[in-house]
């Protein structure tokens, strides 16, 4: 599976109200749950973390974390972790189909934002995000600067909130360069 070049929406903008116009898949690897499956990194063309409540409070057992400002759910087979400026699709057969995955959040984002007026945004943590989908997250590349000794463990104190998003440097700096602070 090929990184592909930017993929812009096609008539998803409306009026400027659109959160999400463009992505770039950025990286894929072999899917760390099924050997027939790929994982997926997408950057993301805009700031979507004002959306992300919305997207909580509608998609089905969706599952935010307000303090890492991260959403995931599962969509079929597939399972999507999404930040600010990035989401990581698990478990893609294609590329296509990591790229329809990703058209079909950037069409959510748009069409919630559009109509956040009628949605009660939900800032809670409705269910704890699995292990598997929160490695998602991150770079999977184990470079230890996290401190810890693979991306797996870093998550585990994720999830103990002993450690948070932010501790991942490569993913914190990529935030940063995204928002001009270097
Ligand atoms: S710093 Fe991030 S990418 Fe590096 S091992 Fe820790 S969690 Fe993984």
């Amino acid at each position: 599976m090929q990184c592909c070049e930017l993929n812009k929406g096609a008539g998803t903008k409306r009026g400027g109200k659109v959160v999400l116009q463009m992505y770039r898949i950025t990286k894929t690897m072999p899917s760390i749950v099924r050997d027939d499956c790929t994982g997926v990194w997408a950057e993301l063309g805009d700031d979507i973390r004002g959306v992300l409540p919305y997207l909580n409070a509608v998609v089905k057992e969706a599952s935010y974390d307000p303090q890492q400002r991260s959403l995931s759910f599962r969509r079929g087979e597939r399972g999507l972790s999404i930040t600010p400026c990035e989401t990581s699709i698990a478990r893609a057969t294609s590329m296509e189909h990591a790229q329809s995955t990703v058209d079909e959040l950037r069409d959510d984002a748009n069409e919630n934002w559009e109509k956040r007026e009628t949605i009660t945004a939900f800032y809670k943590c409705r269910k704890e995000a699995k292990v598997k989908d929160m490695v998602m997250l991150l770079s999977q590349t184990n470079c230890k600067e996290c401190g810890l000794p693979t991306c797996f463990a870093f998550t585990m104190t994720l999830r103990r909130k002993q450690k948070h998003l932010k501790d991942c440097t490569p993913l914190r700096n990529r935030h940063l360069l995204r928002r001009g602070k270097p």
